[in-house]
């Protein structure tokens, strides 16, 4: 990225933060609003401080480094690139996650299916759990950054994915395995753990034809294969309620995030499956944007007795 999209309006030698800041802000307001906010967060960056450290030293001068620096990331930004992919790292579930272009951009969306897999692993002492096509890696994270005493591991067809999901968890010290995986091989139940007590995924579920009714960000940065299904987009849905059901124990959970308007059919195909307790939430925009299922208990007692959170 050239940082020649700036002319004649580079950023002056010699200037303080609090210029700084505002030069950037004046950049960015033709990309986005919370300008001010992306010029924080992008000079606290090159700074490698905090948006609250860097207010304190509103005075200070820039170097000649800081300063190239900062005007490279602020033309990144305008020429469209997205946020997280200029700083190299996003916030999921509290905790930071490196994301690059080989990697979807973890959404908050997904921190709500988060939060049910917890739910439902509630009352399960050293849950094993297995995250199919994880990408960055931010689910598998969160959930044994949440249970330390969970069992985790997670694959990915990706192996440039897989070395973004290993760096997450080595810079987070969570002991996880990540393995190459592709979770619409016919085999794929032989490649994972066995036994499962919740078998998670956040797979592609935007539909070949949907291309155009996504954001130009989306489409323009985030890989396509962690997008699109093809033309079937319940192609994912299925092979998991498949080889899940082999992988999955009795008694166990499948959860997977959908899109807005693929739950019903996902839940549906989950019980055709022969998954129980088949239920769908939406996430916090209101929206559509989970469904989950049990595998039967060979006992009947137990199945009655099912922990819903
Ligand atoms: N939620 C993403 C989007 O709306 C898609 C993620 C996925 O396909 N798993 O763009």
């Amino acid at each position: 990225m050239s940082i020649s999209l700036l002319g004649d309006s580079e950023l002056p030698a010699e200037c303080a933060v609090h210029e700084a800041l505002h030069w950037a802000a004046q950049h960015l307001e033709a990309v986005e609003g919370r300008a001010h906010q992306q010029a924080r967060w992008l000079l606290a960056e090159v700074r490698e401080q905090s948006t609250t450290q860097l207010a304190a030293d509103a005075r200070a001068s820039l170097t000649e480094a800081e300063r190239q620096q900062f005007m490279t990331l602020v033309a990144r930004r305008m020429q469209g690139e997205p946020l997280q992919h200029v700083l190299g790292h996003t916030n999921f579930y509290g905790l930071r996650i490196q994301v690059s272009p080989d990697v979807l951009i973890p959404r908050p969306e997904t921190e709500a299916v988060v939060e049910r897999a917890l739910a439902l692993l509630a009352d399960v002492e050293a849950p094993r759990i297995f995250d199919a096509g994880t990408g960055s890696g931010c689910i598998a994270c969160a959930l044994k950054h949440e249970r330390p005493g969970a069992r985790v591991a997670a694959g990915d067809v990706s192996e440039a994915a897989l070395d973004v999901a290993r760096a997450n968890g080595t810079a987070l010290g969570l002991d996880i395995t990540w393995q190459p995986f592709d979770m619409a091989a016919p085999n794929a139940a032989a490649a994972v753990p066995g036994a499962l007590d919740l078998l998670i995924s956040n797979p592609p579920y935007v539909p070949d034809d949907e291309a155009d009714t996504l954001s130009a960000v989306v489409r323009d940065y985030d890989p396509p294969e962690a997008l699109f299904t093809g033309p079937d987009a319940l192609r994912f849905y299925r092979a998991l309620a498949d080889w899940g059901y082999e992988a999955v124990q009795p008694g166990g959970y499948l959860l997977v995030e959908t899109h807005t308007d693929g739950a019903e059919s996902v839940a549906r195909l989950f019980r055709t499956q022969g998954w129980i307790d088949v239920h769908q939430k939406d996430d916090w925009t209101g929206r559509p944007r989970m469904v989950w299922g049990r595998r039967p208990s060979s006992s009947k007692l137990s199945s009655e007795n099912t922990k819903r959170g």
